[in-house]
């Protein structure tokens, strides 16, 4: 049967500044310490174990979303700009800091982990109250925008659409007790689980800066609805995909957890060549070697584009304020050639 699940009606934002609303990001965590949420792994491509931590991931979609909030126009404070130990301020800090700062919005960046190695990807909203009983007024919205964003990211796999939570709700920690971040907070505000560092072809992307930088775009884009920006866009768009081999993922094999188009390994080192729309070189990316296959090409100019991938030229359009996604796999198996299948770009259920 179906579950209706109604819209909640928003209050009008008409109070909210238009000109330069003010937003405290708390990229999550802070240094390179056991509290960091550190997950080491075997990483095929670079053929050594690598380091992975939150505080890092967290730390570069942080830095992003700053320098894009304040290329709208936005005025931004942070709690860090560096990831050392001394970075990892307490919560009241943070809290003292966030309300010093005169923000209109608090925003804390994460990344979940569910603490075994599950088929588990998807983006977690959690704000301060009950679930559809929000605490401050616009925590339920900018929750819901943020994740309509964060959940078209179509160069990821997803294994169900975002979830919205109150925090008293969602962790059973006693009556109004929940997440030590929001709960000194009176501003409205969210703290953002932006997907699962624990499932490995995730944290294989998170690797990547750029990843981390086009999460912070779509973020960016969650906060201009929510300040009522979205109707006059930045008149520039991203193009973003996955680029995968006929090669079978070796994490799967190693009995990782893994699922969808990850099952294949992501090509690394590949360079991929954006032309426009005289089919004259714009720009080249070259992926990374943590076997995630992602490539990215950021602040374009809305028009018309063509993607050169194995030889041929692949035509995208790019909008103002919008990512494109383009992925592609190889199935050289089926066919000798080395046919080519465009891929869709992965929507949420
Ligand atoms: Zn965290």
């Amino acid at each position: 049967m179906l579950a209706l699940v109604a819209m909640p009606a928003f209050q009008p934002a008409e109070a909210r500044p238009k000109d330069r609303p003010r937003v405290f990001l708390n990229p999550g965590h802070g240094g390179y310490d056991s509290n960091d949420r550190p997950t080491p792994f075997y990483c095929y491509g670079v053929g050594d174990t690598v380091p992975y931590y939150e505080s890092e991931s967290n730390w570069y979609k942080g830095n992003a979303l700053m320098s894009i909030l304040r290329s709208k126009g936005y005025e931004v404070a942070t709690s860090r700009v560096e990831n050392t130990t001394l970075d990892d301020l307490d919560l009241f800090e943070i809290m003292s800091l966030a309300a010093n700062s005169g923000a209109d919005l608090f925003f804390a960046i994460h990344s979940n982990a569910t603490g075994i190695e599950k088929k588990m990807n998807f983006p977690l909203a959690l704000y301060r109250g009950f679930s559809g009983g929000p605490a401050v007024e616009g925590n339920d919205e900018i929750s819901q925008y943020m994740m309509d964003a964060l959940g078209s990211n179509g160069a990821t796999e997803w294994t169900r659409k975002p979830m919205i939570a109150g925090d008293w709700t969602f962790y059973d920690w006693g009556y109004k007790v929940g997440l030590g971040v929001l709960r000194f907070n009176k501003l409205p505000g969210m703290l953002c689980e932006g997907s699962f560092h624990d499932y490995i072809g995730e944290r294989c992307r998170l690797k990547n800066a750029d990843y981390c930088w086009l999460e912070a775009w779509n973020q960016s884009l969650a906060i201009d609805r929510y300040f009522l920006k979205d109707k006059k866009p930045l008149q520039l768009g991203c193009v973003a995909g996955l680029l995968r081999g006929n090669e079978e993922s070796p994490y799967q094999e190693a009995g990782y957890q893994i699922f969808g188009d990850d099952c294949k390994r992501g090509k690394n080192g590949y360079e991929m060549e954006l032309y426009d729309s005289d089919k004259k070189l714009v720009a080249t990316y070259t992926t990374d070697n943590y076997d995630n296959g992602f490539y990215l090409f950021k602040n374009l100019k809305p028009g018309v584009y063509y993607l050169n991938y194995a030889g041929q030229y692949h035509e995208i359009t790019v909008e103002a304020g919008k990512v494109a996604y383009l992925s592609f796999q190889d199935f050289v198996s089926t066919n000798p050639g080395g046919m080519m299948k465009k891929k869709k770009p992965t929507k949420p259920e």
